[in-house]
């Protein structure tokens, strides 16, 4: 797939009506995008598999109830996307693997253990971002930085 220029408002909300089902009546959805940010050049099929296992995860931590919150924003020459969960929150110890391959705290048949690593593939291979985490429980937020100016690829 070629790059393209996207607004990360439309991948966003397009990844949020493909997740519609999976969002149950109890799990409060708010966004808040930047309207100044200026489109990024991004692989969208693959940003939007991100956002997925992003939010898929979030889901999964809240165990059916909290808040999803999905904000865009601008740090010098990176749009930052944040997705934040009221979830159960990562363990201190559990920060520095979670990006491993096949590291899940998930039961068997639950997970994978590989979205964060193909989520960190994405976004740091193939468009020379970064993924932050910050986690407290009821507090824990992902943070996807990708470059306003460079072209990927
Ligand atoms: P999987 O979802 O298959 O377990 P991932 O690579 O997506 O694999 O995530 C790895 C692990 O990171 C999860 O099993 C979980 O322990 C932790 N994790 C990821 N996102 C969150 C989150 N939003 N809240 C709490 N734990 C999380
Ligand atoms: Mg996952």
């Amino acid at each position: 797939a070629d790059h393209q220029v996207a607004d990360l408002r439309e991948l966003l909300d397009s990844t949020l009506t493909m997740l519609k089902r999976k969002i149950g009546a109890d799990v409060t959805v708010k966004t808040d995008y930047d309207a100044g940010l200026p489109p990024v050049p991004v692989f969208a099929a693959e940003l939007n598999q991100v956002w997925t296992n992003l939010i898929v995860n979030a889901l999964y931590a809240m165990q059916g109830s909290g808040t999803l919150t999905i904000r865009t924003g601008r740090e010098n020459d990176h749009a930052v996307v944040e997705i934040g969960d009221t979830g159960v929150g990562i363990p201190e110890e559990n920060l520095d693997r979670i990006f491993t391959p096949f590291f899940t705290t998930k039961p068997v048949g639950q997970g994978t253990g590989l979205g964060l690593d193909i989520s960190w593939r994405i976004v740091a291979d193939r468009h020379h971002g970064d993924i932050r985490v910050e986690s407290l429980p009821g507090d824990t937020r992902f943070q996807v930085l990708l470059p306003i100016t460079e072209a990927t690829g």
